[in-house]
């Protein structure tokens, strides 16, 4: 168990509306922290890293005590609060966490965010917006516009169109996670979950992960990370045999997260802008930075398309086709006027994720991967009817309790 004696953090909000992991379930505000010593501008930036504390506190406590307001507020005011987490300026902001662990009173837990331990419970004592704004730097540039694997299979001239190269989404909850391989390398594109797949279930091996199994002879894979959000992330930070295997992580260049300061993963992060990853003569990955018109939190993100054997996947994390167009990277804006064997439908098949879907080839397969949020109420009910309006074979299963693999392409 996380047993520091430290009472105070210093946090950032990763989601204003999250389901407990631990207690039943409840609403809760997840954040992460560090602790009080760790809260200046050298210590962030030191070079071995600092460990990154996750928390997750009732969200009725936490907007009783913030800023001293007395009184859980008006839902008008709750939501406006709610919708903090979508901007890169909130998402920014610290808050001071006083905690008391030697109370019966529960209102939320700590434990380390890359670790095994189990979370600690505590009151939570008192919650203030900090005035002092220390941002974080940045990881690493990533150094090549173009990486080929070690193991490209270049057999020269092909004339067949066959390809070892496959991609598979899996069923992780309320997250996001798919894989390239071709049995033996790897490229993980987000490694999310959320409910009903849970840190407790998925750590006390109680459902049956596919992705374990997939990853199983694979010695190291790279990672390529939408956005920092944990629904995209969370499996990293549960899964220390995974963590083993990877190689690089590539994040989009200049959108931080506290979570990249962690020792557990600091030193493979690497921020990029454009990479094309050579797997084969007849497959390939083109990763581009998106430049969003509007800046927001899922909008600064990186955006991944997979060709194989002449068949074409999307995979956009939580950036929505509509916002495509007026994206003034042109590659991302161009992705509108291409047609598509596979998506991995972006936000979880939010509201928003309805419109200006992108063209289905024949056959082609929408893959929902939004579990069952009883806030986010993903996927909706619109965008899975439009996505079957374009052609679209739709994949959805929000309540499978375990992680499963469902091959794409
Ligand atoms: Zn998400």
């Amino acid at each position: 168990m996380y047993n520091l004696e430290t009472k105070v953090f210093y946090c950032q909000i990763d989601s204003c509306r999250a389901i407990k992991e631990y207690q039943k379930k409840g609403l809760c505000v997840r954040l992460l922290a560090v602790e009080e010593q760790f809260f200046s501008a050298q210590a962030l930036e030191r070079k071995e890293g600092v460990e990154v504390i996750s928390i997750e506190v009732s969200y009725w406590a936490f907007l009783e005590r913030l800023d001293g307001a007395g009184r859980v507020p008006a839902k008008a005011e709750r939501d406006k609060f709610d919708l903090l987490d979508d901007s890169v300026r909130e998402r920014s902001r610290w808050y001071r966490l006083e905690v008391d662990w030697n109370t019966k009173t529960r209102h939320g837990y700590a434990y380390p965010t890359f670790s095994e331990e189990k979370p600690r419970y505590f009151e939570l004592v008192s919650c203030r917006t900090e005035s002092q704004t220390i941002s974080l730097g940045p990881a690493p540039l990533f150094n090549q516009e173009v990486m080929k694997l070690p193991l490209s299979h270049d057999t020269g001239i092909s004339t067949s169109n066959a390809s070892p190269w496959t991609l598979s989404a899996f069923h992780v909850g309320q997250g996001m996670c798919s894989i390239v391989s071709d049995g033996k390398q790897a490229l993980l594109l987000d490694i999310g979950a959320g409910t009903p797949v849970t840190r407790p279930l998925y750590q006390e091996g109680k459902i049956t992960n596919e992705l374990a199994q997939v990853i199983e002879g694979i010695k190291t894979i790279d990672l390529i990370l939408s956005h920092a959000d944990q629904d995209h992330w969370r499996i990293l930070a549960w899964d220390a045999e995974l963590r083993k295997k990877i190689r690089h992580i590539f994040v989009p260049e200049n959108a931080k997260s506290l979570a990249y300061k962690d020792p557990a993963i600091k030193f493979d992060i690497k921020e990029i802008q454009r990479l094309h990853i050579v797997l084969s003569t007849n497959s390939w990955l083109d990763v581009y930075r998106s430049q969003p018109k509007r800046d927001d939190d899922n909008g600064q993100c990186l955006v991944t398309v997979f060709e194989s054997a002449g068949k074409r996947a999307l995979i956009a994390g939580d950036y929505v086709y509509s916002r495509f167009p007026s994206d003034t990277n042109k590659d991302v804006a161009d992705l509108q006027n291409q047609d598509f064997d596979a998506v991995v439908v972006p936000h979880h098949g939010d509201a928003e994720s309805a419109h200006r879907i992108v063209k289905a080839r024949q056959g082609a397969i929408a893959f929902f991967s939004a579990g069952n949020h009883r806030k986010f109420l993903h996927p909706t009910q619109i965008s899975r009817d439009n996505h079957k309006k374009e052609k679209y074979t739709e994949i959805c299963n929000n309540n499978c309790p375990d992680v499963r693999r469902v091959t794409l392409i």
